[in-house]
């Protein structure tokens, strides 16, 4: 199943300044070449759960940018599985080859099936994987987004026994909230785990709540940017100067918006002095290009 040979190291971003606030990234973009980021470790345990009960085929939902799409695709073609993905607007069945993230994913093996959004909503429906199951046969059904109990089982993995002793915040992007589930289980209780939903909406914190008991971690709502994949000059500026500074890549939809956010409660005092921040580098590059194209119209 999946393995990487290296742990991943902390990149240093931030040292002392102001009042002796340090902050590192972890690179979990760089897990693996394909399967990037958060998505690696909510899907490990999946692929294995999939395996074990001898399913051929995984069938997952997303829309046409998704990230988990890309993933699962690189996923199965790399692990041996048929993979469906059930895509959100029939207008996109025609226009698979301007979309990078689809384009990718068919060419990866993945079988796309484009519905409308109202067959979309349904996709937690009992009778609506019912008629898929009739269609396509039975498969491994992993959710929209990828959260489920081993999506969180496996992102408590992404926290080094390190970490856990040498931060006292760990910042997570947020989309449906399995990766800061999962690494909230697995933190130290002097850490706090702090949020940044890329979603606006205070529904995340009830999501993630499914998934924890624990009570060190908060949300912080205000870096949405107007809601998903929306962005503003201002977020823009900030990563091209932040890739220009750094030579790391992020993007406007999950990285982008935490780091924003991270530097802008550094401004504001949020942090106390001395404090050690570590923020995850969740990945998602794939297709950066053309959402910043679709983006800008
Ligand atoms: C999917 C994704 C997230 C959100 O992860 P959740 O587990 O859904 O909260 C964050 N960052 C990136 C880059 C992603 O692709």
């Amino acid at each position: 199943m999946l393995t990487h040979s290296q742990p991943i190291k902390n990149t240093l971003l931030l040292a002392s300044s102001p009042n002796g606030i340090q902050l590192h990234l972890k690179r979990i973009d760089l897990i693996h070449p394909t399967i990037s980021g958060n998505k690696y470790y909510k899907l490990k345990k999946n692929l294995i759960e999939a395996r074990t009960q001898s399913f051929h085929t995984l069938l997952t939902f997303g829309g046409a940018y998704s990230n988990h799409i890309a993933a699962v695709a690189a996923a199965g073609l790399e692990h041996g599985f048929q993979t469906i993905g059930i895509i959100r607007g029939e207008e996109l069945a025609d226009k698979i080859l301007e979309n990078p993230t689809l384009r990718l994913a068919q060419a990866q093996g993945m079988q796309l099936h484009f519905v409308s959004r109202t067959d979309y909503r349904r996709k937690a429906d009992h009778e609506f994987i019912e008629q898929l199951k009739k269609r396509f046969g039975e498969f491994y059904l992993i959710p929209e987004g990828g959260t489920n109990a081993l999506a969180v089982q496996g992102c408590e993995e992404i926290l080094t026994e390190q970490d856990k002793q040498e931060f006292d915040y760990i910042c997570c992007a947020v989309g449906t909230g399995g990766t800061i589930a999962g690494m909230i289980n697995s933190s130290s209780d002097q850490q706090k785990i702090l949020g940044f939903p890329a979603l606006k909406g205070d529904f995340l914190t009830s999501e993630i709540q499914q998934w924890t008991t624990r009570t060190n971690w908060d949300l912080c709502l205000n870096y949405h940017f107007g809601g998903y994949a929306k962005t503003s000059p201002e977020l823009l500026k900030f990563i091209q100067d932040f890739q220009n500074k750094t030579n790391i890549a992020i993007e406007p939809i999950y990285t982008g918006k935490m780091l924003f956010g991270i530097f802008d409660l550094i401004k504001r005092g949020y942090f106390p002095a001395n404090s050690k921040i570590l923020a995850i580098h969740t990945g998602g590059l794939q297709g950066k290009q053309n959402r910043s194209l679709s983006l800008s119209k």
